[in-house]
C-alpha cells in the first residue's frame, strides 16, 4: 500500500442553519462511506472539520448533509476535492484551500455607511481570488445611526471586493469598481474606504499632543495586570488597583468587543502620560479579570469588564448602579467609559476607594479627557489659573482633552520626588493638598529616568508651600540686603492665591543701590559638561523693575568656578515664566540658582514655580 494521504475539509453551516455537518464521501476509486457519513466537528463560528485518511488515493468526491436528511451535493455536481487541507463554503459552492480557523484564517470586519438610509443593507463580496456570494449577499446589521457591521472570514485571503445593496435592486458598487479592501476592521462611507478603522459607534476622542508630540503606538507600552482578581469581589486582601469597566446600556448597544482594545489602549496612555511626567519611572497598579495570554486582544478583555447600566445614564446612576453590581471595594478605584452621553466627572478618593471613587469619561475617550479624570481620582484639582492674561501652560489638569502631561510646570500636584510633600490642589483659601505620586493605586517611584520634568529642586525650593502666609521662608537665603518672605494671604484672585502652583510664593524686597535678591540656600550636585537650565515665575509687585537669573558653579571645595547670568529682564505685574540654560565647567560639584536685581529703585518681586532640569536627555519644554 502506499503512503496515508489526509484530506481535511472545512464546510461552512453559516446559511444553512445547521447545529451538526456530516461528511459523506468516497475516496478517488474507492468506497462511499454509509450514510449519513462522518460526523465532523465544530471549529471556529460556522465551520465543521474532520481530518480524513484516504489511504493511496490522492483525492476524495464528498457531499455534506446535516444528518437529518438535509443535503449539499455541490447542485448534484458532489464536490471533488484533492488531498490536503481544503475548505468548502456551503452558500457559494466555493473549495477553496487552507482552513479558516487556523491561526492564518483572515476576518474583516466591515462598517457601512448607510448614506441612502436603506431599510436593509447586504453586502456582497468576494474574497480575493474565490467566489462570490450569491446576491444579494449577506445582510448587515445596525450597529448605530446609519452605521451597519458584517463580520467575515475570509480564510486564507488578505483581502476581497466588497459591494452593497438594499436587497430590492439598489446598489452601491464604487461606481462600477467594487471596493476593493485588506483585512481587519474597514470603513465604507460616501465612495471613501478607511483601513485600520475604530468602530465608528464608539466615542472616540483626539489623542492631545501637547506639550510634546505623543510616541507612536508601537511606543506605547502595555502597562499589564498587576493583579488577577474578580472586578466586582476582589479578595479584601489584595492590593490596591484600577478596575477599568466599560459601561453600556440597552439603548445605545454593547460595543464591548470593539470598545475593549480601544479603551486598554487609553489607560496604557495614561499610564505612559505618568511615568513621562517626571524624572521618576512610575506606575499604575491595574486590576484583570484573567491571565492574558500576552495578545493585546486579550489583555484589553482581561482588563476591561464590561457592566450593563440600567438606571440612567447621568454618572450618579452609572455609580449607583456600579455600586448595585458590587464595584465598591475600598481598594478598588474605577475607570467608567461610558459608550453613551453620560457626564465626564470623577470624584476625588486620595486615600482609599469603593462607592462612588470612580472616574466616568464619556463622548471623548482620549488620553486627555481619561487623564485628567484619573488626575482627579488621585486626588489632583485643576491646574488653576486665577489672573488674567497668562500664557497657556500645556496641563493635563488644566484644559482637558488637549494636553497629556501631568504637573508640566512645578510638582504642584504630581511629585514622585517627595512623596511625603503635599500641595494645596485649589486656590487660597482651600486648605486641601493632595500629592497624588503618594495614591495607593501607583507603584512606589524610582529614580530616575529623565522624564519631561525632571526637577532637582525640592517641593519646598520649587513652591513655597511648607510655610503660612507672612511667615519667614525657609530654603531660601537674601543678597546683596534683601529682605524675604513667603507672600502674605490674598484674596482668591489675589498674589498669593494666584498662580496654579498653589497659592504661596516667595516675596523678596530689594535693597536699593546693590545687586539685591536671592539665591536657594540648598546646591544641587552638578555634573561637568551637563547642560542645565532654570526656571523660575516672577512678577513685580511695586513698579517695573529689571532682574538677572543666575546659576552659580562651584567645585567639591565650596569655590565659586565661574556663573552664567541672563540678560536682563523686565519685571511687570504679570506672572511670566524665565530660562536660563548653562553648561557645568570643568571641575563643578554644586549650582546654586538665584535671582538678582542690579542696582536700582528698592521693589518687590514675586518668585514661584522654579525649577532646575538637567538636559542630557531632555529638558522641559519653553513656553
Ligand atoms: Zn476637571
Amino acid at each position: 500500500m502506499g503512503g496515508r494521504n489526509s484530506a481535511r475539509h472545512d464546510i461552512s453551516i453559516v446559511h444553512s442553519g445547521w447545529t451538526s455537518a456530516y461528511i459523506h464521501y468516497t475516496p478517488t476509486g474507492g468506497s462511499w462511506t454509509t450514510a449519513p457519513g462522518v460526523a465532523m466537528t465544530a471549529a471556529c463560528t460556522g465551520w465543521y472539520v474532520t481530518t480524513l485518511d484516504l489511504g493511496a488515493a490522492t483525492g476524495l468526491q464528498a457531499v455534506f448533509n446535516n444528518g437529518s436528511g438535509t443535503w449539499d451535493n455541490n447542485n448534484s455536481a458532489d464536490y471533488l476535492i484533492s488531498s490536503g487541507t481544503s475548505n468548502v463554503v456551503s452558500s457559494t459552492h466555493a473549495i477553496t484551500s487552507g482552513n479558516p480557523c487556523s491561526a492564518t484564517s483572515n476576518s474583516l470586519t466591515v462598517f457601512y455607511y448607510n448614506a441612502s438610509t436603506w431599510s436593509n443593507v447586504y453586502m456582497h463580496y468576494a474574497p480575493t481570488g474565490g467566489s462570490w456570494t450569491t446576491a444579494p449577499g449577506v445582510a448587515m446589521t445596525v450597529e448605530c445611526g446609519n452605521w451597519h457591521k458584517k463580520v467575515i472570514t475570509l480564510g486564507p485571503a488578505t483581502g476581497a471586493q466588497l459591494t452593497f445593496n438594499n436587497g430590492s435592486g439598489a446598489w452601491d458598487s464604487n461606481g462600477g469598481s467594487n471596493y476593493q479592501v485588506g483585512t481587519g476592521y474597514i470603513k465604507v462611507a460616501s465612495g471613501t474606504v478607511t483601513a485600520n478603522a475604530v468602530n465608528p459607534c464608539l466615542p472616540i476622542g483626539t489623542e492631545p499632543t501637547l506639550p510634546y508630540a505623543q510616541p507612536a503606538d508601537s511606543a506605547v507600552p502595555k502597562r499589564g495586570c498587576a493583579t488577577i482578581d474578580d472586578p466586582a469581589a476582589p479578595a479584601s486582601t489584595s492590593i490596591n488597583a484600577v478596575q477599568v469597566i466599560y459601561g453600556y446600556n440597552a439603548a445605545w448597544g454593547n460595543h464591548y468587543d470593539d470598545a475593549a482594545a480601544v479603551i486598554a489602549k487609553i489607560m496604557d496612555r495614561v499610564d505612559w502620560a505618568i511615568d513621562e511626567s517626571s524624572d521618576y519611572e512610575q506606575h499604575i497598579n491595574f486590576s484583570c479579570r484573567h491571565t492574558d495570554d500576552g495578545t493585546y486582544a486579550d489583555y484589553a478583555k482581561a482588563l476591561v469588564a464590561p457592566v450593563l447600566i440600567t438606571s440612567g445614564t447621568s454618572s450618579g446612576q452609572v455609580r449607583a448602579d456600579l455600586a448595585a453590581a458590587g464595584y465598591s471595594d475600598t481598594n478598588r478605584w474605577y475607570v467608567v467609559f461610558a459608550d453613551f452621553d453620560s457626564q465626564s466627572d470623577s470624584y476625588l478618593c486620595p486615600t482609599t476607594g469603593g462607592y462612588n471613587c470612580s472616574s466616568v469619561v464619556t463622548d471623548s475617550w482620549d488620553t486627555g479627557v481619561a487623564g485628567h479624570e484619573f488626575g482627579h481620582l488621585l486626588g489632583a484639582g485643576h491646574a488653576w489659573m486665577t489672573e488674567t492674561g497668562h500664557q497657556y501652560n500645556p496641563d493635563i489638569m488644566l484644559d482637558w482633552g488637549n494636553y497629556w502631561l501631568y504637573d508640566t510646570r512645578n510638582a504642584s500636584y504630581y511629585d514622585p520626588s517627595e512623596t511625603a510633600a503635599r500641595f494645596y490642589i485649589d486656590p487660597y483659601s482651600s486648605t486641601t493638598k493632595a500629592n497624588i505620586a503618594a495614591h495607593p493605586v501607583l507603584t512606589t517611584p524610582v529614580c530616575c529616568d529623565v522624564g519631561a520634568n525632571n526637577d532637582l529642586l525640592t517641593a519646598q525650593e520649587r513652591t513655597t508651600e511648607a510655610d503660612a502666609p507672612g511667615a519667614s521662608p525657609t530654603g531660601y537665603s537674601a543678597v546683596g540686603g534683601a529682605t524675604l518672605t513667603v507672600t502674605p494671604a490674598g484674596s482668591y484672585a489675589g498674589v498669593s492665591a494666584s498662580y496654579f502652583d498653589g497659592r504661596r510664593s516667595l516675596q523678596v524686597t530689594t535693597a536699593a543701590s546693590a545687586a539685591s535678591g536671592y539665591v536657594i540656600t540648598r546646591q544641587p550636585v552638578a555634573v561637568a559638561g551637563t547642560t542645565y537650565k532654570q526656571f523660575v515665575r516672577l512678577r513685580s509687585a511695586t513698579t517695573t523693575a529689571t532682574v538677572a537669573l543666575r546659576m552659580q558653579w562651584f567645585d567639591s571645595s565650596g569655590t565659586l568656578l565661574s556663573t552664567t547670568t541672563s540678560n536682563s529682564i523686565t519685571l511687570t505685574s504679570n506672572w511670566l515664566e524665565w530660562r536660563l540654560t548653562g553648561t557645568a565647567p570643568t571641575g563643578t560639584a554644586t549650582v546654586q540658582l538665584g535671582v538678582i536685581a542690579p542696582a536700582q529703585t528698592s521693589f518687590t518681586m514675586n518668585v514661584d514655580t522654579q525649577q532646575l532640569n538637567r538636559c542630557d536627555t531632555v529638558c522641559r519644554i519653553e513656553t
